[in-house]
Parts: C-alpha cells; sequence; structure tokens
C-alpha cells in the first residue's frame, strides 16, 4: 500500500480560480476538500492522472464550509459513495450550500470580495467530525485538529509524519510565493491561536488550499511570534470519541461565529 498525500492541482489562468484538493492515501483514501463548484471534471482527471480511482475513495473530507472547498461534494459523493465529514461548526454551510458573509482581513480580500463565487451545490454531511478525531475510524488515516479562525468549524488534518493539510488557515496569496492570511476570516485573533496549535501539534509541512506547501520553518520566518508562548487554543474537547451522526438540521440564526443565514450570501475563497 502506498503512502504519502497527493495534491491534486485544479488550475486556472485565473489565479483566483486555483485550487489544490488533496487525497491522504491509505488503505481507503481520504479526498479532502473536492473543490470549487463546476469543477468536478477537471478533479476526475486529476485522480486518473494520479491512478486513484473512485472506488478507492473511503471518506470525503471537508476542511470548512466555503463553496471553494466543497463545490463538488455532491458529485463525488455520488460517484464514490464515501461519506462527506465535516466539522459540527461549519456542517451547517455545508447542508444549506451557502457560507456566511465574510469579513476581509487582507486588501485583496476587500478588492476581491465581489468577485468570489457565491454558493454551491449544496451535500448533506454524512459525518460530524470533532477536535482529535482519528480519521483511522472511517478506514482513512490521520487526525482532526480543530483550527478556527477563517471560519468557526476550519479543521486541519494532521498526519504522524507532520504533513498538515490546512484548507484556508493560511494562503499563498497573488504575489509569487507570498505566504498571507486568507484573505477572509471571521476572527483573526482565533486563526493565529490555530497556527501556534498547528506548530504545537507538530506539523512540519503545510499543504494549503490555495498555493504551493510551506515549510513550518517558513511560517515560523514570517510569524515570528509564533514561537513565543506555549499554545493558548481554546478549543474544546480533546480526545477520542466515537462515530457521531449529524443532528438533525435546524436553521438556527445566527449561529456561533457566523452571520445569520439569507438567501444573498457570499460564499468565499481563500
Ligand atoms: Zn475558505
Amino acid at each position: 500500500m502506498r503512502e504519502g498525500v497527493v495534491a491534486l492541482h485544479l488550475r486556472s489562468r485565473n489565479p483566483l480560480n486555483a485550487f489544490t484538493s488533496y487525497v491522504i492515501r491509505g488503505q481507503k483514501h481520504v479526498l479532502v476538500d473536492p473543490g470549487p463548484p463546476g469543477r468536478a471534471g477537471e478533479l476526475l482527471e486529476q485522480l486518473s492522472r494520479h491512478r486513484i480511482s473512485l472506488g478507492d475513495i473511503g471518506l470525503i473530507v471537508i476542511t470548512h464550509g466555503h463553496a471553494d472547498q466543497f463545490g463538488n461534494a455532491a458529485s463525488l459523493k455520488e460517484w464514490t459513495q464515501a461519506p462527506v465529514a465535516v466539522h459540527e461548526l461549519d456542517a451547517e454551510y455545508v447542508h444549506w450550500g451557502s457560507a456566511p458573509v465574510l469579513k476581509p482581513v487582507t486588501k485583496l480580500g476587500t478588492i476581491f470580495r465581489s468577485f468570489v463565487r457565491t454558493k454551491a451545490v449544496p451535500v448533506e454531511p454524512d459525518i460530524i467530525l470533532y477536535d482529535g478525531d482519528k480519521l483511522g475510524r472511517y478506514g482513512g488515516r490521520g487526525r482532526v485538529i480543530l483550527t478556527p479562525g477563517h471560519t468557526a468549524g476550519s479543521i486541519s488534518i494532521l498526519l504522524p509524519d507532520g504533513t498538515c493539510i490546512i484548507g484556508d488557515l493560511l494562503m499563498r496569496g497573488l504575489r509569487v510565493g507570498s505566504l498571507s492570511y486568507p484573505w477572509f476570516a471571521e476572527d483573526l485573533s482565533l486563526l493565529r491561536e490555530s497556527l501556534r496549535r498547528i506548530v504545537a501539534a507538530g506539523a512540519t509541512n503545510l499543504l494549503p488550499s490555495h498555493g504551493a506547501p510551506f515549510s513550518v520553518d517558513s511560517l515560523l520566518r514570517v510569524f515570528p511570534w509564533l514561537e513565543s508562548g506555549a499554545e493558548t487554543s481554546t478549543a474544546p474537547e480533546l480526545g477520542d470519541r466515537g462515530p457521531r451522526r449529524p443532528r438533525s438540521r435546524r436553521r438556527r440564526h445566527p449561529r456561533r461565529g457566523g452571520q445569520a443565514q439569507n438567501g444573498s450570501q457570499e460564499s468565499a475563497t481563500g
């Protein structure tokens, strides 16, 4: 059995649309973030290029409830018959196919906010993830680390070798090689704590949804304050618990860390 993580690059001439999905190889593979709406065909090409068959994908993990992460999840769920897993606090976005309006936290976020793709085909989450969950119980590899800030339910997946799939916790921006905060974040101070968390958890090689991978050393060079001070996250409920099913869905207004749901919401990139 080959292990490791395969990057599936959904490239685009428009850098706003470039996206990377990941496959964690294992007994059964885990597909992490099936990518922006309408690009399932590109994802299939990438899977076939890497000789990953749909039948070998046993789990689809969504790192957070933004359209560019779960836009193809409904198709991939149908084609693979694999369950879709998302953290409790973002499950509602995936279920409704829309995310909360986000605060830009960078200049580019402010500039491009109105160009960001809105909404995606909703998909019903099959598995609700919590901090500390091991994907082994679903046939995959890796451990869930709750890394809120970009959204309340953002998660990263840490593998034993230090590889860490981080979703939009950080991104590499339009300037070549630049490492930055995502364009949008619900809570930047929580996001900073989440960066401390993944460093403390032993992440060494970070794989973002937008831009090339980077080492924890380069992270510490860009954000030197990460080295001063211990992990201070207040993330709840570490530990290994039994499999859970989603709760029945009720529309809640507003939800924790987000804003009221309504028909004119934007979803976000970055
Ligand atoms: Zn995002």
